[in-house]
């Protein structure tokens, strides 16, 4: 069979951004899933989703693709690639991490539907939030507890979690949780597994439902959450907060909640990673002369030496003075940028001490290198 072209599958432009790629995707995934589509192929095209998907949501993928076409996949290689996050951070993930969590009835094979099916609990779980989170500069480097206004899942009380009162073996399924069911054909005979219509694949029954949490065993509960930000996020970020997202439909285990970062800039810090870099500005006597200036860092001043003839952009390295990232262990450091800066007003007496340096044979060699082959090019 010849492969649709994958942009025709997510239903988007050749033109699509990378967002509207991810959202196509999410909408015919959840479309398609085996789990939840009735529709005939639900399957079939929830894969050949999932490999458009593969391709097209890679940009570099998305390239190659682009220039050469499905030729350059075949054997429709590709399916759930590694995800293409590349920072230290445990518990960071991209795209790939959030579509496993959500659907995570298909994790291990539960592609199965009709024959055979071993699931014994048809329970989904709830989705996945996304949450963007803005920090200042320092918020960032040395991490922060933030409060989130969440709805979530929590334990009933009432039933102590399990929904009812009184269980007892399901007697459809005799506690097994699944039915089997002989079907005579001409082709022969099949036996079907499915799960229990009485029991919903628990294998118990209760005798009375839990009118509080009606039979679910979880109760959605408003509530303020503190989650501890590690020191050293950076901008784009992902923050992975287990069952904190929504709730499943039916009582099964809630989402994760992600929060993604967007961090401020600083007016004089910047960082790259977990180094820091900060210029400071210095006049032309102390770079001629030398000096001992204070700067700023994340812990407070501390006192560099300016070595006298200290050049404009030198560049000093103060280690272990960057961010100490509470996800790798590792403390970056601190680049201290020189700016000479150069005086646009002066006063009567500084023109006058200015002039008499004009005076002095003040030009390096670099300079009377310079000036030597000005003249000789004039000829
Ligand atoms: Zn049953
Ligand atoms: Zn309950």
């Amino acid at each position: 069979m010849a492969k649709r072209d994958f942009y025709e599958v997510l239903g988007v432009s050749k033109s699509a951004s990378q967002d509207e790629i991810k959202s196509a995707y999410r909408r015919l995934a959840k479309k398609y899933h085996p789990d939840l589509c009735k529709e005939e192929n639900a399957e079939e095209k929830f894969k050949e989703v999932q490999e458009a998907y593969s391709v097209l949501g890679d940009e570099s993928k998305r390239r190659q693709y682009d220039q050469f076409g499905s030729a350059a996949f075949s054997g429709g290689a590709g399916f759930g690639g590694g995800s293409s996050y590349s920072g230290g951070f445990s518990g960071f993930g991209g795209f790939d991490d959030i579509f496993d969590n959500i659907f995570s009835g298909f994790s291990g094979g539960g592609f199965t539907s009709g024959f055979g099916s071993e699931s014994r609990s048809r329970k989904t779980r709830g989705s996945d939030l996304l949450k963007r989170v803005r920090l200042t500069f320092m918020e960032a480097v040395f991490g922060c507890d933030k409060d989130f206004d969440l709805d979530v899942m929590e334990k009933c009380d009432s039933c102590h979690g399990e929904g009812g009162f009184d269980s007892t073996t399901c007697k459809t399924c005799h506690g097994s949780g699944t039915v089997t069911q002989e079907q005579r054909t001409i082709l022969g005979s099949f036996v079907t597994k499915t799960t229990c219509p009485d029991c919903h694949g628990e294998g118990k029954t209760f005798k009375k439902t839990c009118s509080v949490c009606k039979g679910r065993g979880q109760v959605k509960v408003h509530k303020t959450i503190t989650v501890h930000i590690p020191s050293g996020v950076d901008d784009g970020n992902r923050l992975r907060v287990p069952g904190k997202g929504e709730a499943s439909p039916n009582g099964g285990e809630p989402g994760d909640l992600y929060l993604e970062f967007a961090v401020e800039n600083h007016s004089y810090f910047k960082r790259d990673e977990d180094d820091i870099y900060i210029e400071v500005p210095i006049s032309i006597v102390d770079a001629t002369l030398g000096a001992k200036i204070e700067i700023p860092t994340l812990s407070g001043n501390i006192k560099l030496t300016i070595s006298a003839g200290t050049q404009n952009g030198e560049q000093q390295r103060i280690r272990g003075k960057g961010i100490y990232n509470e996800s790798t262990g590792r403390t970056g450091n601190l680049y201290v940028i020189v700016k000479v800066i150069i005086p646009t007003k002066l006063s009567r007496s500084e023109k006058k001490l200015f002039e008499s340096l004009a005076k002095e044979d003040l030009e390096s060699n670099e300079i009377k290198k310079f000036t030597k082959f000005v003249k000789e090019n004039d000829r």
